[in-house]
């Protein structure tokens, strides 16, 4: 198992996530997060940190959102590790009311 991120994310990259992993696994892309499903201990403590509500234990992501589990697996090992919050995306608030937002991912 694993926890996942998801579009919510897309474009808003807040970060206040990353504090808390206790074992680094988030990815820094230009405009997303991912979690490396290889290094998620699943414990869950990133999840209330998320203003957006864009993590979720793989077994409960939405169905509109199962593709992100596949996407979180396929773009970590490629993005860096980041481990502080740093300041969001200018335009993260206006983002953040997006739902559909799935075409503004940069890899
Ligand atoms: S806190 Fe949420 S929106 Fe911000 S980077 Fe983490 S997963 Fe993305
Ligand atoms: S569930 Fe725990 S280990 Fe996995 S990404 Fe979140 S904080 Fe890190």
């Amino acid at each position: 198992m694993t926890f996942v991120v998801t579009e919510s994310c897309i474009s808003c990259k807040y970060t206040d996530c990353v504090d808390v992993c206790p074992v680094d696994a988030f990815r820094e892309g230009p405009n997303f997060l991912a979690i490396d499903p290889d290094e998620c201990i699943d414990c869950a403590v990133c999840v209330p940190e998320c203003p957006v509500n864009a993590i979720f234990a793989e077994e409960d992501v939405p169905a509109d959102q199962q593709d992100f589990i596949a996407l979180n697996a396929e773009l970590a090992p490629k993005w860096k590790t980041i481990t502080r919050t740093k300041a969001a995306l200018p335009d993260a608030d206006k983002w953040a009311s997006v739902a559909a937002k799935r075409a503004e991912l940069k890899r």
